[in-house]
Formats: C-alpha cells, structure tokens, sequence
C-alpha cells in the first residue's frame, strides 16, 4: 500500500458556512476539538513527516492543502508550511490547495507562485447557482467575491501554472449547459464535478428516490455539450469514464477499480481517515487508534491493520456490484455514497442507477466513433 495524497488541514474553521459542506453541516462536529490553524509546530512535524515518507516509499505522492478554508493561515504562517514543505520536498513533487479564493492576495499568489503550489477554487456555476448553497455565514452568496479571488489568479503573472481548475458541487435541477459555459468563460483548465454527499440512509439532494436519475440526466447534457466542444476544459470524471470504457485507468478515486491511498493530516497533527466520509456518521473519518505525525511514522501507520481496513474500504463488497456488468468502470462509488445506517457500507451507490445511465450513454457515443463494438 502506498500514498498517493496527502490532504493536509491546515485550518480548521471556514469563513463561508455552505449549507451541503460534510464538514459543518452534516452532524460531525469533530472540528470542534481542533486547533483552528495549523500550529508552526505541527508544520514542522508534517515537513518531517512527510520528507520521510518520500524516501520511505518510491512512488511519489501529492500534498493538497486543505481546510475548512486554508487561507485563513494567512500570509506569513502559509509562508512558513510552504518553505518547511520545499526544503524537504523537491520542485517536482506536487503541491496544490483548495479554496473558495475569497482570501487570495496578490502577496499570497508571489508566494504559491514563487513555493510552486498551484490552486483549485471551489465554484459551483454562476451567481444564481452557486449562491443557493455556497453562502456565507450571514446567508449571503458568496459568488462575486470568488470571482474577484479567480480575476487575481488569472490575471497573474504565474496564472498558467497557478490556475490548476475548479471544482464544483453539481446541483441537478440546474442547467448543466449554463454552467459548462459558465466555466468555459473563466478559463478554468479543467473542471472537477462532484456528485453532492448522501447515502442511502440520506439520499442525496435532488433525488427522488433511489432509482431517479437527475444527476445522470444531468451528467449526460454536460457530456453532450463537452464532446461537441473542439477545445473543452479537462473534466476528469467524463474522462475518467471514457479511459475506464476503453481499457485504462482513471486518475481519481470513485470510479474504476484502482486502490487510492488517501491520509488526511488535522491542525493538531492527528492522522485520520478520508473525511469525505463525515458524511455518513459522526466520527466516522477517525481511525480507533490516535496516531499522530508528532509521534508515529507515516509508513508504520500504513501498515497497520485498521488502516488496512480503512484502505480497503474503497473497494465495494456488495455482491450487486461483484455481478455487474459496469463495474470495472463504476466500481462501485465512493464509500461514503454506499452506506446504509443498517448495513454500512455493504451497498451499491446511491447513484447506481445514474451511473449506469451516464456510463450507457458514453458507451452510445464510443460506439458511434466505432471506438469499442
Ligand atoms: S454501483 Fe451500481 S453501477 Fe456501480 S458497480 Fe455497483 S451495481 Fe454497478
């Protein structure tokens, strides 16, 4: 087993309050026991940690920064991760942040620029769309101010290595074309979809029931537009799709049947599960055993049992999945779309149905440039 993330919270807390975030809004309230920024100390702990990790194992991994909301580090403590991360980590070795870009400076883009960590932004369509959940804590939208954040970041000096894309939260009684436009017109490399949180003891907003398919409807305008579209931003969910259909791999987690390996690192240090999966039950992000970077070693943790157990829990159990004939594309989905309050994680996806649909519905148009027979 080897790592190919680290998702580092450097904060806690969030200056926006969405109303779908796994972290605030979804019953776990384990972000209340940590410190509300990475301390200098704990920074200097994940520099260790993670310098020894990559000579610990051979094949490189990537460090995001995270949050909450990571810029609210502020300039000169987001100064000193980066400097105690490179004098450990080569040039080369990948380093990039996701944020609303509420708070990014021109001071704060010298320094991604000059440490080389490029940024994502989290944007979910235009105005009306993206201020229905991304709001900020006194209920007002937040879209012109991460539209202010994203001009800094294109109109930088360093705006092509910078700007990595954006990742946003699919809503699907919106219209898929108005956004993929939307994003066109801000020249975001590539665009990041996510399905919204829910399982199937909470089903996911938008859907009516379990065998609904919005998202599908959805996801299939979106790739209409997409393949018809000569230069199109990369959309690494449509793509990771089509590679899976024709005999490849994709790239991210949630789709096809590659193992991931996700750390997740707290402010106060505490190593922890991916925390996508806040959203199923409280606490469930957290491993039974409290390591921590200030005293276990990164490799000593992976091999473990339980976080052997952790690992494996991407791989789907349920014997609907085993049988299906989609599942070395679907996979089955993440964890935490699979639970069930009765019986956990031993589930399809709760968007089974759509992926069948959509992954249909790309097999339709391979089959039309005679791609696959
Ligand atoms: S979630 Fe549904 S489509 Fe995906 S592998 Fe399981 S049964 Fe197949």
């Amino acid at each position: 087993m080897q790592i190919d993330t680290v998702l580092v919270k450097v904060a806690s807390r969030c200056n926006i309050n969405c109303s779908y975030c796994y972290v605030y809004n979804m019953g776990d309230d384990g972000w209340r026991d940590m410190p509300t920024l990475i301390s200098r100390d704990t920074a200097s702990a994940l520099a260790r940690a993670l310098g020894q990790l990559s000579t610990d194992q051979a094949k490189p991994f990537a460090t995001v920064l995270h949050g909450g909301e990571p810029l609210m580090l502020g300039e000169r403590r987001l100064e000193f991760i980066l400097k105690s991360l490179r004098s450990v980590l080569p040039q080369s070795h990948v380093l990039c942040m996701q944020t609303n870009g509420m708070l990014l400076t021109n001071n704060i883009l010298d320094l991604c620029a000059s440490y080389g960590m490029s940024i994502s932004i989290s944007l979910d369509g235009p105005k009306k769309i993206n201020d229905r959940f991304r709001i900020d804590k006194k209920g007002e939208g937040t879209h012109d101010k991460v539209i202010s954040g994203i001009k800094k970041l294109r109109d930088h000096k360093a705006s092509e290595f910078l700007y990595s894309g954006l990742l946003s939260v699919i809503d699907p009684t919106s219209d898929p074309i108005e956004n993929y436009n939307y994003f066109k017109s801000l020249e975001a490399p590539s665009v990041d979809f996510l399905y919204r949180d829910g399982n199937h003891s909470n089903l996911p907003f938008g859907k009516n029931s379990i065998d609904s398919t919005e998202y599908a409807n959805w996801l299939c305008r979106l790739l209409d537009a997409y393949l018809k579209d000569k230069s199109p931003p990369k959309i690494r969910f449509l793509d990771d799709i089509i590679k899976l259909r024709l005999g490849g791999r994709g790239i991210k987690e949630g789709l096809g049947q590659s193992d991931y390996g996700i750390v997740i690192i707290e402010t106060d240090g505490s190593i922890a599960k991916n925390d996508t999966l806040k959203s199923t039950f409280d606490g469930a992000d957290k491993f039974e055993h409290r390591w921590s970077i200030h005293k276990d070693r990164l490799l000593d943790v992976l091999r473990t049992d339980e976080f052997k157990v952790y690992h494996e829990l991407q791989r789907a159990t349920s014997k609907t999945c085993l049988d299906c004939e989609f599942f070395k594309i679907c996979g089955g989905g993440m964890p935490l779309h699979r639970w069930k309050d009765t019986t956990g994680y031993d589930n399809p996806s709760v968007y089974c149905v759509d992926q069948k649909e959509l992954i249909k519905y790309i097999e339709f148009y391979l089959k039309k440039e005679r791609l696959i027979n």
